[in-house]
C-alpha cells in the first residue's frame, strides 16, 4: 500500500503514522524525522534544513525532493510505504507524481488528518518541540494553509483524498483510519 499522510501540525499525524506503518507493515518516510536526524548528525543538509525550522519555514523544495526520491529507491519502500510530512508544496507534489509514474507505483490513498485550529494550538502549546514556541506555531499553521491546504484539491481531482476526523482518543481516530485503508486496497 502507497499512502500519503497530510494534516497540520499538531494534528497527531506522528502518532497515528507509527500505528499505520506497524498495521500495515509500512516504510514511514517522514521528512521531518529525516531532517530532525540530519541536523543532529549536523550533515550539510542538516544544518541548512535546521534554520527553515526553527523558525516554522519549509525547507526548500528541492532540498526535500532530493532526499524523497532517493529514499523511495530503497529496498523497504517496495512493498509500501506511508509519506508522513511530504508532499507539502504544489512543486513536491508533481515531483512525487512523476517518481511515481517513472517507477510505475501510484498512490493508494492520500488521507487527511483534520482537526480545528483552536485544538491545534492547544496540543501545539502542550508538546514542547523546540519549534513548538508560540510565534513559531503561528507561523507553521499559516504556512500549512497556504502552502499545504492546497494539495488537498490536487488530489481531490485525482479521486485520491479521505478526510479523517482527528479529533477524539488515539484508538478511535485509528479505527477511522484503519476503515479507510481497508477499503482502498
Ligand atoms: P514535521 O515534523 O513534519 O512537522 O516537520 C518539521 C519541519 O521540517 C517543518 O516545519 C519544515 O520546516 C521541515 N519539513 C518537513 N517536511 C518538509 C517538506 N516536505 N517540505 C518542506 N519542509 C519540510
Amino acid at each position: 500500500m502507497r499512502i500519503i499522510f497530510i494534516g497540520p501540525p499538531g494534528a497527531g499525524k506522528g502518532t497515528q503514522a507509527e500505528k499505520i506503518v506497524s498495521n500495515y507493515r509500512l516504510a514511514h518516510l517522514s521528512t521531518g524525522d529525516m531532517l530532525r536526524a540530519a541536523a543532529a548528525e549536523k550533515t550539510e543538509i542538516g544544518l541548512l534544513a535546521e534554520k527553515y525550522m526553527l523558525s516554522g519555514q519549509f525547507v526548500p523544495d528541492d532540498v526535500i525532493i532530493g532526499i524523497i526520491s532517493d529514499r523511495l529507491n530503497s529496498l523497504d519502500c517496495k512493498t509500501g510505504f506511508l509519506l508522513d510530512g511530504f508532499p507539502r508544496t504544489l512543486p513536491q507534489a508533481t515531483a512525487l507524481d512523476e517518481m511515481l509514474q517513472k517507477n510505475k507505483t501510484p498512490l493508494d490513498v492520500v488521507l487527511e488528518l483534520k482537526v480545528p485550529d483552536q485544538e491545534l494550538y492547544r496540543r501545539l502549546a502542550e508538546r514542547g518541540r523546540a519549534d513548538d514556541k508560540p510565534e513559531v506555531i503561528h507561523n507553521r499553521l499559516s504556512v500549512y494553509t497556504e502552502q499545504t491546504a492546497p494539495l488537498l484539491q490536487y488530489y481531490v481531482k485525482q479521486l485520491l483524498l479521505k478526510t479523517i476526523d482527528g479529533q477524539g482518543s488515539v484508538d478511535t481516530i485509528f479505527e477511522r483510519i484503519k476503515e479507510v485503508l481497508d477499503k482502498s486496497v
